[in-house]
């Protein structure tokens, strides 16, 4: 449930020039709440708060609700003393997951695949494939409203914008039960009557800081050259951020994400082993497998998950997220060794010769958390930044061979060259030595 600051003078007809309003945003209305009345039809027009117990928070009211002033991440009780005529329901994640999926699945994958889940009930869209069949973004917005409110008895607020982030603005102040068109010219002037909250990632914390430079509005924000506002937030990238949002500029593009989806491989060991040299070389086998598995869909990982038997046939797993999402085994690996190490308590002093301190019947590893490697933006890790500044220090600029490749850059080149030799002379024909 958005706690976004709303203006209602932003919700007003703001021109019809669709063109290059290619991006929605689409945010179903207090959406546990609507699910809820739309199994229970006798609870319609009555304050509905999710979220009960004497320990609990409010998770989502009904519009009705919020006329009492309840809001989410409200305590429960709190909401009681506020709306003590509200009709209190306990949070049933399972059942909004299941219609989540529902809709998505029916409704907003039938105008094109290219949606990026945000949660259970908020995703952006990236139509301009769609535009042949639909011909203008706002037509498609307004059938997935009606075919949401129709089918499933939930409203829908959608923004559309050329960006994710005027997108969301608009599908935020056209709630409840809206549709903003933000035309291409209009995106700054839209951002810029909003006060400093209304920007996405703007925080209790920045704001305070920016307040106390006296900047107290987006407008503010836009008068301000990028070095005021570094010295204001105290940071270089925030400062391009903000200096960027309050201009209605925005460069992400919309990642198709499958957060519950998951890339693995795993081996049963001919007889139970203590050998963390062969531990190794399997997971070594299997970061492998699934990183060119990753690289043939186009995908990348951000999390690490290693799984092992025992000999027992107890089981143990242990996950780690990166901070970018990568398709090498280069760069999985050696999370899975950390991991390993971590699972077992074996200190990294040790070598790969110590004996485990129990017997592993089976190994292997998933990469899950999975993006479209297209979307991504290329970002160096600090390592890979700090490594090429070693480079420059040592080889002096202008090295003919990999000029502004990182060695994660290198790396992930040496293993597409080694899927074009497999895709020619079978998967056995060549393997990788990490
Ligand atoms: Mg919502």
């Amino acid at each position: 449930m958005s706690t976004a600051p709303r203006l209602a003078a932003a919700k007003r007809d703001w021109g019809h020039d669709e063109t290059g309003c290619t991006v929605l945003h689409i945010d179903m209305d207090a959406f546990y709440a609507s699910l809820e009345v739309a199994r229970h039809p006798e609870l319609k027009g009555r304050p509905v708060i999710i979220g009960t117990g004497p320990r609990s928070v409010v998770s989502a009211a009904s519009y009705e609700a919020r006329r009492y002033g309840v809001n989410s991440a409200m305590p429960s009780a709190r909401a009681r003393q506020l709306c003590p005529n509200g009709v209190f329901l306990p949070v049933d994640m399972a059942y909004y997951r299941m219609m989540s999926h529902r809709i998505f699945d029916e409704v907003f994958s039938q105008i094109t695949d290219r949606i990026e889940k945000v949660s259970v009930d908020e995703c952006y869209m990236d139509v301009s494939g769609a535009l042949l069949r639909w011909r203008q973004p706002s037509a498609i917005g307004a059938w997935m409203r009606r075919e949401v409110a129709e089918r499933y008895h939930v409203t829908c607020s959608v923004g559309i914008a050329s960006n994710k982030l005027v997108a969301k603005m608009a599908s935020t102040n056209a709630k409840p039960d809206g549709m903003l068109l933000i035309p291409l010219d209009k995106h700054a002037e839209f951002v810029q009557m909003m006060p400093l909250r209304g920007i996405p990632g703007i925080g209790p914390a920045l704001e305070q800081r920016l307040l106390a430079w006296g900047v107290d509005s987006v407008a503010d924000l836009a008068a301000m050259s990028e070095e005021s506002l570094a010295r204001a937030c105290g940071s270089r990238t925030m400062a391009h951020g903000l200096y960027l949002a309050s201009r209605g500029v925005d460069g992400r593009a919309v990642t198709p994400y499958t957060p519950e989806k998951s890339i693995g491989a795993e081996r049963t060991f001919d007889e139970d082993t203590r050998s963390m040299r062969r531990v190794c070389a399997l997971l070594r086998w299997a970061c492998d497998d699934v990183a060119s598995s990753l690289r043939r869909r186009g995908l990348c990982a951000r999390t690490v998950t290693v799984k092992l038997r025992f000999a027992d046939l107890s089981y143990m797993t242990k996950a780690h997220t990166m901070e970018r999402a990568v398709d090498t085994a280069s760069a999985l690996y050696p999370q899975c060794v950390a991991l390993l190490r971590a699972m077992l308590h074996i200190p990294d002093t040790a070598g790969e010769d110590a004996p485990l301190p129990r017997e592993i019947r089976l190994a292997g590893m998933s990469a899950s958390g999975l993006a479209e490697t297209a979307g991504l933006e290329v970002q160096p890790t600090l390592d890979d930044l700090l490594e090429e500044s070693d480079a420059a220090r040592t080889c002096g600029t202008g090295s003919p061979d990999g000029v502004g490749a990182t060695r994660a850059d290198r790396l992930r080149g040496a293993e597409q060259a080694l899927d074009a030799v497999r895709r020619k002379y079978g998967s056995k024909a060549a393997s990788l030595g990490l």
